[in-house]
């Protein structure tokens, strides 16, 4: 039984799909596609992903459905400000329709390259602006819409439960609400559903109201619905898409449709860089390009990412995510040292191997508990005899892991010996010859336990993988 948490109803409860044929269907906030996505944007799609993976290790069918918001949605969640992609467009002097291509394309080989498991149906936003007016028409025919000079406005004071996804009441957000800029909303939490936009702008669409362009919100309120129906199981997006944009996207799906459409919202916490926020200005905002030009692997991050519940805020740092490719690296090393290890297993070898077998899934469908589950895989190798049936098992964990584990990069005979392990081998030799023995044996075992053999030689040493 996997339990998962629900950002709704704050608490974890056990998982059941809403279909009796088993099949989940799932929809997840895709990108703003107007940059490089960053490294805190894949925490949230390797989350998306691990969710995935869990789904089907218990046998589940997914069916996923994640959009692209290619129409220049304006910078802030309140839907004022300036549009990002005719901002990024101007600068990289390009068409609006070119820049979400080449961002798109960018966003889909961050996916490939950690072993993402793509959703089934990765959609648009630009091919359903229909659909998106259709929606608000219907807003606009239960009552819960109002016109103003610059849109069409969700009116969130008619919707009693507004507030309830973040836990706040209307008022309490009303009083946390920044300085109103739009002095025609009738309540700071309302929300464009259509904006008006001048002739200036290069996204725009023909509607019942007037020509212009979709809210973000509508969006996906939009898009699940068509691809999902009126009632699906889960919705996933960032903790930033909490308080305003899911908050939203439930205010919409419930005044059009009368019912709840999502039965359980997931979020995934902040990646953070040393400590703190990422941010242009301080120069720590990280593609998967700037850790490969570094050295790190995109399936480094991803063993990186595991090692963190979802649920926690996670603090990249470069010491962190060199201890994960020597763990990755190491654990690679351990898996295939097994392999082919034709070893029949004691019933009392088999029963401890069956319980590694069941606390890996325990673990796992415990609200996605990775870092146990990796703890898990580790455990079951230094446990274990050597053995296929080990080697079977681990690659088995990696269908909800994704680290490639079956593949011995190690064999590589080009794969450079990491510099930390040179150094170590160095004051290795340096103790040697001060006839520091202890210091020197000490120094090999720090070695051997990151995955290297050192061999003295007349020259001084050889390193090679254990
Ligand atoms: P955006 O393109 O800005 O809508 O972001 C894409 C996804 O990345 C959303 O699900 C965000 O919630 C998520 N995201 C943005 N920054 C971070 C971060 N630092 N850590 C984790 N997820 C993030
Ligand atoms: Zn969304």
């Amino acid at each position: 039984m996997i339990k998962l948490y629900n950002s709704l109803t704050k608490k974890i409860s056990d998982f059941y799909p809403i279909n009796d044929d088993g099949t989940v269907k799932m929809y997840s906030c895709g990108p703003t596609v107007y940059n490089f996505p960053h490294i805190g944007n894949m925490r949230a799609y390797l989350f998306m992903d691990l969710l995935r993976r869990v789904l089907k290790y218990n046998k589940y069918k997914v069916y996923g459905v994640m959009n692209i918001t290619d129409v220049g949605h304006l910078t802030s969640d309140e839907d004022e400000g300036e549009d990002k992609m005719e901002k990024s467009a101007k600068k990289e002097n390009k068409s609006v329709y070119e820049i979400a291509q080449f961002y798109t394309d960018a966003f889909l080989k961050d996916l490939n390259a950690l072993n993402i498991d793509l959703p089934e149906k990765i959609v648009k936003a630009t091919d359903h602006i229909q659909e998106m007016i259709d929606f608000i028409l219907q807003l606009e025919k239960n009552g819960f819409t109002y016109k103003i000079s610059d849109g069409i406005y969700f009116d969130t004071s008619k919707f009693a439960d507004y507030g309830k996804l973040s836990g706040m009441a209307l008022e309490e957000k009303l009083a946390g609400a920044r300085v109103e800029v739009n002095a025609e909303k009738r309540n700071p939490t309302d929300f464009a559903l259509w904006k008006f936009v001048d002739e200036n702008h290069i996204m725009k669409w023909a509607s019942p109201f007037g020509v212009g362009c979709p809210g973000w919100h509508i969006e996906c309120s939009a898009m699940g619905t068509k691809y999902l129906g009126e009632h699906f199981d889960i919705h996933t997006g960032g903790i930033d898409h909490l308080p305003v944009h899911h908050e939203n996207e439930i205010a919409q799906n419930n005044c059009a449709l009368g019912h709840k459409v999502v039965e359980r919202w997931l979020h995934c916490e902040f990646l953070q860089i040393d400590g703190g926020k990422m941010s242009k200005s301080l120069g720590n905002v990280y593609t998967l390009n700037d850790l490969s030009e570094k050295g790190f692997s995109p399936l480094d991050f991803r063993y990186f990412t595991l090692q963190t519940s979802y649920r926690k805020k996670q603090n990249f740092t470069f010491v962190a995510i060199e201890s994960s490719k020597t763990a990755l690296s190491r654990l690679r090393t351990l898996v295939n040292s097994n392999k082919d290890v034709k070893r029949k297993l004691t019933s009392d070898e088999i029963a401890k191997l069956t319980n590694f077998s069941i606390a890996f899934t325990d673990a796992i469908n415990d609200d996605l508990n990775s870092p146990l589950a990796l703890g898990v895989l580790w455990d079951m190798l230094k446990e274990m005899p050597k053995s296929e049936d080990v080697y079977a098992l681990a690659i088995r964990f990696d269908e909800v892991l994704g680290l490639d584990l079956d593949k011995d990069f190690n064999d590589d005979e080009s794969l450079e010996i990491p510099n930390e392990i040179v150094e170590l081998a160095k004051a290795r030799l340096e103790a040697r010859k001060a006839k520091d023995f202890a210091k020197a044996d000490e120094l090999r075992n720090q070695i051997e336990s990151q995955g290297y053999k050192v061999l003295d030689t007349k020259d001084g040493f050889e390193i090679s993988k254990l």
